[in-house]
C-alpha cells in the first residue's frame, strides 16, 4: 500500500474511532502476535474499537476497501492464527473490556470481548459464582479469544469446553453487520442456534463483540491428590474409577518424559518418586467441604486397596495444592531444558493413548535418527500436549516434525487439534483430516459471510 493510501486510511479509521482508537504502523509492531513474543505485528494499522458500533463502521470501511483484518485477543493463542501480514489491518478488543453484568439469580455474565478470563473469574467470584474455563494464559486471554478458539483446559471434563458455556454472543460480520445473538436463556430452539457457527470459527466467519457466558456456583472445598501408576493399563483404571467421583474437576496427566525433566529440573516439583509408567494429578470440587472430603479419602483408599496406584500425595492446603498444580503446569521448565521444540495438542481414543505415543516417537526417530519428547496433558477429555526437540535447528524443519506426529494421528483416527485450533500453523494440514464434504461445507459458509475474505484470511483455510 503506498504511503498516501496508508495516512488516507488512517485519517477514514481516526475518524470513526477517535485519536486513541488508532495506533500507527510503527507502534504497533512492538507488539507480538503470540505469546513468546517471536513475530511481531507488523501491519498497515492497529485499531481499537470502543464498542460495537465504532467496530462495525470500521469493518464497513475495511469491507468497502478490500482490506484485510486480523483479530487480536490477547495473543496468547498457540496456532498463529494472530499472525499478520504488512498489508492487514489488525483489530484488537483490548478497549472493549468490561463485564456488564453479573447474574446470580440466572448464574450468567454478560461481558465485552475484550475482558480476559481472569478478569471474569474474580467479577464472578465477587458474587460467588465460577467462571469454569481455566487457561493457563487466563490472565492474559480474553473472553473473545477463548470463544473464536473453543479453548478447552483444565476443568473441561467437569464442565465443557468454551462452546458449552457460552449462551448467547454479539458479533460483526466482515461487512459490518452487527448480529445480536445475546441469549441468555438455557433452552432456546427458535432457528439456527448462530452462537454455535461463530464459536470455534477462530474470527474467519465474525469479529465476536461480546456474550452471554453461563456461570456455576463457587464450589467451596477443593481436593488434590497427585498419584503415580505402573503401566497404561492401570492409568485406565485409575481414570475409569475416578470418574465415578461426583466431584472430580480435573484429571492430568504427565508420561515419564515430562515428569523426569520436570522434577529433575526441580526437586520441589517431585511429589513422588519417580520410575512408574505414568503420574496423574487429580483433583476434586465440590459444595461440602466434610462430605467431600470424606468421599475424596475413601476414593484414594479404595484405589490404594485395589493396587491401582504406586505411590500418592494429597494436596493437604491450598498451598500445597497450588505446588501440586505447578508440577503440571511446568512450561517454564521444559522451555529452559527442551528449547526448541514443536508442540503439539492433539486429541486421541484414551484406550490407545500409549501406542500412539510410542508410534508418534518412532516415526520422529526414524525421520530424524533421535527425538526428545515431553509428553502431558488433559487425558480426562482425550486430549494430549506434546514438546518434541529433533535438535537444534527443530523449527527450520517445523513441518516435518508435525508430518510425522500427524501421520499417527491420521493412523490412530485423532484429531490434530484438540483445543488450540488451525490457525496458520496447521492450516496446510487440514484437508486430510477432514473428509472432502466437511471441507466443501467450511469453504461455502465462509465464502457466503465473507466472499472477499477479509476476515483472517491465512486462518484455517
Ligand atoms: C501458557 C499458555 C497456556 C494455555 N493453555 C491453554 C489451555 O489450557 N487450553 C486452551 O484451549 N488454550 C490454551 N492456550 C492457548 C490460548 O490461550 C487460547 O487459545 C486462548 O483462547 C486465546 O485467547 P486470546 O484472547 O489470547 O486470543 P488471540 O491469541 O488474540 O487470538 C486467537 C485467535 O482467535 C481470534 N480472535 C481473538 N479474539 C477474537 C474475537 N473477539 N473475535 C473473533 N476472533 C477472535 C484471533 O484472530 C486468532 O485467530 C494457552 C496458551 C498459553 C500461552
Amino acid at each position: 500500500m503506498s504511503s498516501s493510501a496508508r495516512h488516507s486510511l488512517w485519517d477514514e479509521l481516526g475518524a470513526l474511532v477517535g485519536e486513541r482508537g488508532v495506533v500507527s504502523s510503527e507502534d504497533a509492531s512492538s507488539r507480538s502476535c503470540d505469546p513468546f513474543r517471536t513475530v511481531p505485528a507488523h501491519a498497515t494499522a492497529l485499531v481499537r474499537p470502543a464498542s460495537t458500533e465504532e467496530l462495525s463502521a470500521v469493518v464497513a470501511l475495511c469491507a468497502a476497501r478490500g482490506q484485510s483484518i486480523v483479530t487480536h485477543g490477547g495473543r496468547t493463542g498457540v496456532s498463529g492464527g494472530a499472525y499478520v501480514d504488512a498489508e492487514d489491518v489488525i483489530i484488537s478488543l483490548e478497549r472493549m473490556n468490561r463485564v456488564e453484568e453479573i447474574c446470580a439469580v440466572s448464574q450468567l455474565a454478560v461481558v465485552e470481548a475484550g475482558v480476559t478470563v481472569e478478569a471474569l473469574q474474580s467479577a464472578a467470584a465477587a458474587q460467588g459464582l465460577f467462571f469454569p474455563i481455566d487457561l493457563g494464559s487466563k490472565g492474559t486471554a480474553t473472553i473473545g479469544g477463548a470463544i473464536a478458539t473453543n479453548a478447552g483446559g483444565n476443568r473441561v471434563l467437569r464442565w465443557g469446553m468454551t462452546r458449552q458455556n457460552v449462551l448467547g454472543i454479539e458479533a460483526v460480520l466482515a461487512d459490518g453487520t452487527i448480529v445480536s445473538a445475546m441469549n441468555r436463556l438455557v433452552k432456546n430452539n427458535t432457528g439456527y442456534d448462530l452462537k454455535h457457527v461463530l464459536i470455534g470459527s477462530e474470527g474467519t466467519l465474525g469479529i465476536v463483540t461480546k456474550a452471554v457466558v453461563r456461570l456455576v456456583p463457587a464450589p467451596s472445598s477443593q481436593m488434590a491428590a497427585f498419584v503415580s501408576v505402573r503401566s497404561h493399563e492401570r492409568l485406565l483404571a485409575l481414570l475409569a474409577r475416578a470418574r465415578q467421583l461426583p466431584t472430580l474437576s480435573a484429571f492430568e496427566v504427565m508420561w515419564p518424559d515430562y515428569y523426569d525433566i520436570v522434577s529433575t529440573r526441580d526437586s520441589a516439583r517431585r511429589p513422588v518418586p519417580t520410575g512408574q509408567g505414568a503420574y496423574v494429578l487429580i483433583e476434586a470440587m465440590g459444595y461440602d467441604t466434610e462430605l467431600d472430603g470424606l468421599a475424596f479419602e475413601r476414593f484414594l483408599q479404595d484405589l490404594s486397596d485395589a493396587d491401582v496406584v504406586a505411590d500418592a500425595v494429597v494436596g493437604g492446603s491450598n498451598k500445597q495444592i497450588a505446588d501440586l498444580w505447578r508440577v503440571r503446569e511446568s512450561a517454564d521448565l521444559l522451555v529452559s531444558e527442551l528449547w526448541p521444540f514443536v508442540s503439539f495438542d492433539v486429541s486421541i481414543d484414551v484406550r490407545v493413548v500409549d501406542t500412539f505415543i510410542e508410534r508418534s516417537r518412532a516415526l520422529l526417530i526414524e525421520r530424524f535418527g533421535a527425538v526428545r519428547t515431553a509428553t502431558f496433558g488433559h487425558l480426562g477429555d482425550n486430549n494430549i500436549h506434546i514438546a518434541a526437540h529433533v535438535g537444534a535447528d527443530t523449527l527450520a524443519v517445523e513441518q516435518e516434525v508435525e508430518r510425522c506426529v500427524y501421520q499417527a494421528v491420521l493412523e490412530y483416527r485423532g484429531a490434530i487439534t484438540a483445543e488450540h485450533g488451525i490457525g496458520q500453523a496447521k492450516r496446510a494440514f487440514l484437508p486430510e483430516h477432514k473428509h472432502s464434504g466437511e471441507m466443501a461445507m467450511m469453504r461455502r459458509l465462509r465464502d457466503a459471510l465473507d466472499h472477499e475474505k477479509i476476515l483472517n484470511r491465512n486462518v484455517m483455510f
